[in-house]
């Protein structure tokens, strides 16, 4: 199916046609949302011009996509979905793609490349099969990404942007100033020879605001963003890497990154690890913490953070946490919609 039968299609099956275009314009505000796939990757993304991106599109199976599109129509009042970014060819990462690609038209895809070979190169694998969907799915544009990929955005007021820092093992080379890291080589794990070490990571700007979301980039391969020189900048959010599993979340990228409140898009009983809880607790600007999910796991006891910082602390609710950026970049809101709970912090760089 081409792209204008989609459109037409998705617009018919939508609706919320008489939602405003975009909540983002009416108040200038980058609004982001981590949408519950209970353990797999959702970040949608409205900039103030009214553009969306969704980061990761959750699992297959109807629960995620509605999930998404529910946020994306209802709460962000959009008839279509601009960029989706698949940080790496796991299912709980471009499972839903389908499913939203069926009910808004999709207009661009960066991912590193889809085919029916098995990207964690298992033999007599069921792929080609899970990942039709995917790769055959109407989408206007696909686009393969590469290191220093920036996504095409709409300037207002402030400027923004959304580029990639690593993808396929690479870092980009010049976005930022490097710095040459002090100390010894960073401690190494059994490596993870599964997509997830392919996985793209990115930096979104708006202003002096900056959000890291590098999917399930995994232990080994973030050293290459910090050793032998530091490539990344600090910055103000992090999602938490590869849902706060301890095969990521290198601490010295952590630490490089520096931020002052982090996300972790956790499930009931995935990610959450103490060794990454305990990481993030160390470091030294960090005011927050907040989960999607209270751990339901027996290290629930001792590996959660406060019922205040969770979106969803009783089974059975599916509530996203909301950010809201000012115009300006200079503060950020986090939202809790069960209370609402709302807290501000000051961007970092204009302390
Ligand atoms: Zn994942």
């Amino acid at each position: 199916m081409s792209f204008l039968p989609a459109l037409v299609l998705g617009l018919a099956l939508i609706p919320a046609l008489t939602l405003p275009l975009s909540a983002g314009k009416a108040d200038g505000k980058l609004d982001l949302w981590w949408c519950d796939s209970e353990g797999g990757g959702s970040t949608l993304i409205v900039t103030p011009e009214g553009e969306s991106l969704l980061i990761d599109s959750g699992n297959p199976g109807g629960r995620d996509s509605a999930r998404i599109l529910r946020v994306l129509t209802q709460t962000a009042g959009l008839r279509q979905l601009d960029h989706l970014i698949v940080t790496h060819l796991h299912i709980d990462h471009f499972g839903g793609a389908a499913e939203i690609a069926a009910q808004v038209p999709i207009r661009h895809v960066w991912d590193n490349g889809v085919s029916d070979a098995d990207p964690d190169g298992n033999r007599n694998s069921t792929w080609p099969l899970t990942s039709k969907p995917y790769r055959t799915m109407p989408v206007g544009q696909r686009h393969r990404v590469e290191p220093g990929t920036a996504i095409p955005l709409q300037a207002g007021k402030t400027p923004i942007s959304l580029r990639c820092l690593i993808t396929r093992q690479q870092p980009a080379e010049g976005l930022y100033p490097v710095r040459k890291a002090g100390g010894s080589a960073p401690v190494l794990k059994a490596p993870d020879s599964s997509d997830n070490a392919n996985s793209s990571a990115w930096v979104l700007e708006f202003g002096n605001f900056r959000f890291f979301d590098a999917g399930d980039l995994t232990w080994n391969v973030e050293t290459r963003l910090v050793w032998p020189e530091i490539r990344v900048p600090e910055v103000d959010l992090l999602q938490v890497t590869h849902h706060g599993l301890d095969v990521s979340n290198h601490p010295r990228l952590l630490a490089a990154l520096n931020p002052t409140v982090s996300v972790m898009n956790n499930g009931p009983t995935k990610g959450t690890a103490g060794e990454v809880l305990a990481t993030l607790r160390g470091l030294p600007r960090l005011e927050a913490q907040y989960q999607l999910h209270r751990n339901r796991r027996p290290d629930g006891a001792t590996n959660n953070i406060p019922d205040a910082f969770i979106a969803n602390t009783q089974p059975g609710t599916a509530h996203p946490i909301h950010c809201a950026v000012a115009p300006d970049g200079g503060t950020y809101s986090i939202t809790l919609p069960a209370g609402p709970v709302t807290r501000t912090y000051t961007t970092a760089r204009r302390r």
